[in-house]
């Protein structure tokens, strides 16, 4: 069995999902079960209208709504049987009925609770998985809609909501092995889950990654496939430097590094569950099916370049808090991140000497809160507009003298923060994000300009994106 999680524009319009088929149809003979993302947008466009009605904007609203609808009914008219057409259209309007009864809800209590987020929000994925499934009918495949809520058990932290392994494991398992029966092809939902009582919950925007990677674990699939609008993972971001190359093999680890410090492929968390697991994933373009892709696998193979990819994240904050009484003094650095900790405030980077502490946020929500809380530890500053640079590379591990290349090949940036991550696999450093693409397009230079063909493949669409 393997899972092919197919992404927004994968599954953009009737022509994205016949390309989805035809991509499946050749790998049939896996057993595999189909993943989906809703369609380009509509995740936006859903949480668009329900803040619109939330700001009493209701006709808004429902003519937002409508165009997502006239989209959706288009690409259904395309890909169903004739004998399906009628049910189907019947069933999405039922779905596109109930999107209208909770923006009335929405309007009424003039604010968007959570839930009633989640409410709006799944029904992308609701809605592109029954298009899906009835255009694998429509193509002579056996397709079948299976809804995910029921298996996905997560717990009611809604729209970031975690799932609930011990219980949604066996669930998936059965589920997905019961849909499987014959020659099915099961067609389900990423991003969404439901409570214990029924309630619906997604679980983070981008998270149908994630999805695809529970589901993978939870039936131990042989392989979960990405397929995205992209080659595969890339050595940096191609918009910031066009000869930007595609990685051919990398690590779990190497790969949840990227992932966590901001290259966009994929969501940070998502291979967490077929890393423990060790399911291979890959990242692949469906429109362009051919090209191989980036493996995700436990162990890659040697290589020799130094650094396999370069990412960044801008929008970072650096807090830093200056303290005597941290000489010598202990447990201060615990009741310090204490603080993030009730504030629900993840950080990203430290670096700490004997009387002051740095550490990068990603998430400012509470900052305020945050900040007001350690005035109390010493001197609070804040710096707003940092971005985080990172290297990743099995190879970091053993080269001494690395550093020194790294930073000279920057020398005229300015450089905040570092840290050899824990991992020892990574280099991170904070620039300020006026000076983050001149630092990235250096960075590359310095350690792609010669590419070893054996990890790295130049590709035409890494130059199309650009
Ligand atoms: N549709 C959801 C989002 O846009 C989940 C996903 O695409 O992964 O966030
Ligand atoms: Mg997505």
């Amino acid at each position: 069995m393997i899972v092919m999680k197919f992404g927004g524009t994968s599954v953009e319009d009737a022509t994205a999902i016949r390309r989805l088929i035809s991509i499946v149809r050749t790998q049939l003979h896996r057993r595999p079960i189909v993943t989906v993302s809703a369609m380009g947008k509509t995740t936006n466009g859903l949480l668009e209208c329900a803040r619109l009605a939330a700001a009493g904007e209701i006709e808004t609203a429902n003519r937002k709504l409508e165009s997502l609808a006239a989209h959706h009914f288009n690409a259904a008219d395309q890909l169903a049987l004739p004998i399906e057409k009628e049910s189907l259209r019947d069933t999405l309007v039922k779905r596109f009925d109930e999107i209208r009864a909770t923006l009335r809800e929405i309007n009424a209590a003039r604010q968007v609770t959570p839930r009633l987020s989640d409410a709006v929000s799944a029904n992308g994925e609701l809605l592109s998985s029954l298009i899906v499934a009835a255009a694998f009918r429509g193509a002579g495949i056996p397709g079948v809609w299976v809804d995910v809520r029921p298996l996905l058990r997560t717990n009611n932290d809604f729209t970031r909501a975690a799932v609930q392994f011990d219980e949604a494991n066996p669930r998936l398992k059965a589920g997905f092995i019961e849909a499987l029966d014959g020659t099915n092809v099961p067609v389900t939902q990423g991003f969404i889950g439901s409570t214990a009582d029924g309630a619906t919950t997604t679980i983070g925007r981008g998270g149908s990654d994630h999805s695809a990677a529970i589901i993978g674990a939870a039936i131990d699939a042989d392989e979960i496939q990405i397929w995205t609008d992209v080659d595969g993972i890339l050595t940096t971001d191609p918009r910031i430097v066009a000869e930007a190359a595609k990685v051919k093999t990398i690590s779990f680890a190497e790969a949840s590094e990227l992932a966590y410090f901001g290259a966009r492929v994929l969501h940070p968390s998502t291979l967490l569950p077929a890393m423990a697991r060790e399911i291979p994933v890959c990242v692949r373009n469906s429109r362009r099916p051919r090209v191989e892709g980036t493996a995700i696998v436990r162990n890659a193979p040697p290589s020799r370049a130094l650094v396999k990819a370069i990412a960044f994240k801008r929008g970072i904050t650096i807090i830093n808090v200056a303290s005597d009484r941290m000489l010598m003094a202990h447990g201060f650095l615990a009741r310090l991140f204490a603080v993030f900790d009730r504030h629900e405030t993840p950080v990203d980077m430290v670096a700490t000497s004997e009387v002051s502490v740095s550490m990068t946020l990603d998430d400012t929500r509470n900052l305020d809160k945050v900040i007001a809380d350690l005035q109390s530890f010493g001197e609070v500053a804040v710096e707003r507009d940092q971005a985080l640079i990172c290297l990743v590379g099995e190879k970091l591990k053993y080269t001494p003298g690395l550093a020194s290349r790294i930073f000279s090949s920057i020398e005229d940036v300015n450089v905040s923060m570092i840290s050899h991550g824990a991992s020892a696999i990574n280099v991170s450093f904070i620039v300020a994000s006026s000076d983050v693409e001149r630092a990235v397009k250096l960075l590359h230079r310095e350690f792609f300009s010669e590419l070893d063909a054996e990890t790295f493949e130049i590709t035409a669409a890494a130059q199309a994106a650009a």
